[in-house]
């Protein structure tokens, strides 16, 4: 084995993090867990993680699940087309794969929302396939190891940074050794300043002994997020709201109010969901602001709200959602500011 990888294990055998979805060789909670920390942070995923997967215990239960009843279980994470792969993967391995994932990280990635991260975690995890799992965090450590000082994101350094990590996986305990290298990059090797002085690896480290670890990985400038102002309208019918499942790749399949590009005052609101719902609508109350921050994005809400008569029928692609029925629907975090103004909430 590896001098670096055995005093990694030997770390990680001291000090790995104590996570629900370890200690199970179970490659559906691996890809449930994986899914989950995605973009997203261990302590987020840590309340999640077991309500899904009383809700959805087995693959079958999952891929047999209406795709509403998955979103609602993901509600608040994020990243829902996470979600939406996990669950059409789900139905892949039942008719593709009789019900188990295969262990071939190769045929893994022909499953619905299965990356070549996943895969390597997975295969590696739950089947002890000696492959590397190659995310953000593998990037930054193995870059200060071996003192990788070009583009990251570049083809030729990212596939000398796969072939490096590939050296590393001992063929014992190669799930270890990868969830090894994720915790140091989380608690130890983190980004900015390193914790070196707690790192089980830094006689090997070429960055700790050049003293430039801060500085690497070497990544591309990131774009600024475009900012885009919307005016979100609470139309009220009696004890109903008007509500529309999103057909849009972002939130697709989450229920949003109606949002109208720009920075409109309360007038032009008006106007403008007169003119797209052609319902006739009172002057809208501004109610308050939200900010909402995608990756690429961030969404600037004005709130406003209105009322229209108790019988009016919803416009073509929008709801009227009864108020006490709302708690059902799966919602983005994005509405959660327009949704505290509607009162009594269910
Ligand atoms: Fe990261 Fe520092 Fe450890 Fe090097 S010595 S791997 S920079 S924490």
């Amino acid at each position: 084995m590896e001098p670096i990888t055995s005093a990694l294990l030997a770390w990680y055998d001291r000090c790995a993090r104590v996570l629900p979805w370890r200690g199970f060789h179970d490659a559906y909670r691996t890809w449930v867990s994986e899914a989950m920390l995605q973009q997203t942070r261990v302590e987020t995923v840590l309340s999640y993680y077991p309500r899904f997967l009383s809700r959805f215990p087995s693959l079958s239960s999952l891929a047999e699940a209406p795709e509403a009843d998955v979103l609602k279980a993901w509600e608040g994470l994020g990243y829902y087309s996470r979600a939406r792969n996990l669950w059409k993967g789900a139905q892949q391995v039942m008719a593709e794969y009789g019900g188990v994932l295969p262990r071939n990280p190769e045929q893994m990635r022909k499953i619905s929302g299965i990356g070549p991260y996943t895969a390597g975690a997975i295969a590696s995890i739950a089947y002890d396939v000696p492959v590397p799992a190659v995310d953000g965090n593998v990037i930054r450590v193995l870059s200060r190891l071996y003192g990788i000082r070009s583009d990251a994101m570049a083809r030729e350094t990212r596939r000398r940074i796969e072939e490096l990590a590939a050296a590393l996986v001992p063929p014992e305990r190669p799930g270890d050794h990868n969830q090894a290298v994720m915790d140091l990059g989380a608690t130890v090797c983190v980004p900015g300043t390193p914790d070196c002085a707690r790192c089980p690896l830094s006689s090997f480290c070429d960055a700790f002994i050049a003293g430039d670890a801060a500085d690497l990985p070497v990544l591309p400038k990131a774009k600024p997020q475009k900012v885009i102002p919307y005016s979100v309208l609470l139309i009220l019918s009696g004890n109903r709201v008007l509500m529309r499942q999103r057909t849009e790749p972002l939130l697709r399949g989450l229920w949003c109010f109606p949002m109208f590009e720009g920075d409109l005052s309360a007038e032009e609101t008006r106007a403008a969901a007169e003119k797209k719902l052609r319902l006739s609508l009172s002057v809208p109350e501004e109610a308050g602001s939200a900010r909402h921050v995608f990756t690429h994005r961030v969404w600037q809400m004005r709130l406003y709200k209105t009322g229209t008569e108790a019988s009016a029928p919803a416009p073509e692609g929008y709801d009227f959602v009864p108020l006490s029925r709302i708690g059902d629907l799966p919602l983005p975090a994005a509405m959660n500011a327009a949704l505290a103004l509607l009162t009594p909430r269910a």
